[in-house]
């Protein structure tokens, strides 16, 4: 049975160092019984106690690292089967695959769209992770060459693509250093890809062709001293990929069947050659459960959703997703350009500074902290209210850098414009604007363009 998080703090040194990243022992140890914490995290953990904690601490899909640096990531690590039980923690890693039968100009820009495409959205950066890197040719010379030219043209992760051992040892002589992740070990060549992992202490795949055979070759290798390991159950039609998917997730979280709790690694591009079903392929196998994906190409239309849906599933459940209280610039925005507001609810700033970007009209907005309540529910808890955001467009400085001073309220919170125009006083003009943020591009459109 597992150790509460009391058990946990008795084996602890104590000392409430803070070296772990929260201030006391206590904390860590509730931390750690609730799978959010690893062990490594405590430098000061005596030899004994380790042993203790290390079987019962781990969660019960095994945390793999791939890569290096800034750009590595990590999957698995996760303790619940739903997400509305308890955040999950590491994303699923996002992959773009090139071969050695590709021409130069295909692969260089799979791999110049993998580094640019970024979005910012809530403060944060939202990229993908990594090359796949197959082998098609059964020549390693070529291969190893289109390695090292991935690995010279991309920081971020590699996956290394052949079940051929020859072929496999020539990729990771170019990139060894980038601690790349070895596609695949089967039943046919289990042993000398496990040398090769254990080797160069680096992750590997293990692939069968469906759940029984793949659990007994992961015994194989993990009792060969490979313990990093991905699964591929070898699945490639949608159906079989979502059962295989559900079903590794509940064996391993709620059998605790070790044989199986490790990430996953979906293969959306052997799925479909028709580039939307790939997209629609993969973003059902990100709600459930893959570790990682690998996808034929990375365009803005398919990278964009698949992003976005994985900022959605991966953040906490229980805590509203919130952005920061400011006001933001939209459009390079001037003295002439109109302020609208709204509240700091990332689905709600997300679709309205989206609009504002669509109408193309420079515009500033206010975003006012309500705890990450969306406007009418921020309203009817007093937290979207005439004073509070008049106070906090005082504070904010944007009245100096305006000549006309416009200040644009939700239509939903009309009945907040009397008392914001008493807190905000006669230099401002307050408008009522649409109750809809899809109406906001025509109403910017008719009152301010120029
Ligand atoms: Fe306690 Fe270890 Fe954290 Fe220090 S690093 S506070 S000793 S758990």
């Amino acid at each position: 049975m597992a150790l509460t998080g009391i058990q946990i703090f008795q084996l602890l040194p104590k000392t409430n160092c803070k070296e772990c990243g929260v201030p006391t022992c206590l904390a860590f140890a509730m931390n750690l019984a609730a799978g959010k914490a690893e062990l490594s995290d405590c430098p000061y953990v005596s030899e004994e106690a380790k042993k203790k904690l290390a079987a019962d601490s781990a969660p019960p899909i095994r945390t793999v690292e791939i890569g290096t640096g800034d750009e590595a990531f990590k999957v698995g690590g996760e303790t619940v089967l739903f997400r509305h039980e308890k955040t999950f923690f590491n994303q699923t890693g996002l992959v773009v695959m090139v071969s050695d039968d590709e021409a130069d100009d295909v692969v260089d820009g799979k791999i110049e769209r993998l580094d640019k495409l970024e979005y910012e959205r809530v403060g944060l950066i939202l990229k993908a992770n990594g090359v796949a890197v197959r082998c098609k040719s059964g020549d390693k010379d070529k291969f190893k060459a289109l390695v090292e030219k991935a690995a010279a043209k991309t920081k971020k992760a590699i996956i290394l693509m052949t079940e051929d051992p020859e072929v496999m040892k020539a990729g990771v002589e170019a990139c060894a250093d980038r601690r790349p992740l070895l596609y695949a070990a089967t039943s046919d060549n289990a042993e000398e890809m496990a040398k090769l992992a254990k080797e160069k202490d680096l992750p590997l795949v293990a692939k069968a062709g469906d759940l029984e055979s793949l659990a007994s070759l992961t015994e194989k290798l993990s009792g060969a001293g490979v313990e990093n390991l991905v699964i591929d159950p070898g699945s490639r039609k949608i159906k079989s990929v979502f059962h295989d998917q559900v079903r590794i997730r509940e064996v391993a979280i709620q059998k605790k069947f070790k044989q199986l709790g490790y990430p996953t690694i979906v293969l959306p591009c052997e799925m479909t050659d028709d580039f939307m079903m790939e997209t629609v392929y993969a973003s059902m196998a990100l709600a459930k459960y893959a570790g990682i994906l690998v996808l034929s190409d990375f365009q803005g239309q398919n990278l964009f959703n698949l992003l976005l849906e994985r900022l959605n599933i991966y953040t906490d459940p229980q805590r509203p997703m919130k952005t920061d209280e400011k006001v933001y610039e939209i459009n390079n925005p001037g003295p002439d350009s109109p302020v609208l507001t709204t509240t700091n609810f990332s689905l709600t700033y997300f679709i309205v500074s989206g609009e504002i970007e669509n109408s193309r009209i420079p515009a500033y907005l206010a975003v006012l902290d309500t705890e990450g309540l969306s406007v009418l529910t921020a309203w009817s808890a007093g937290k979207f209210v005439g004073d509070l955001l008049g106070e906090f467009i005082n504070k904010s400085g944007i009245k100096d850098k305006l000549e006309k001073r416009n200040l644009i309220i939700p239509g939903y919170a009309a009945v907040i414009q009397g008392d914001l125009e008493e807190e905000i006083g006669s230099d401002w003009e307050v408008q009522v604007g649409p109750r809809e943020a899809s109406a906001i591009p025509a109403y910017l459109k008719e009152n301010y363009s120029k």
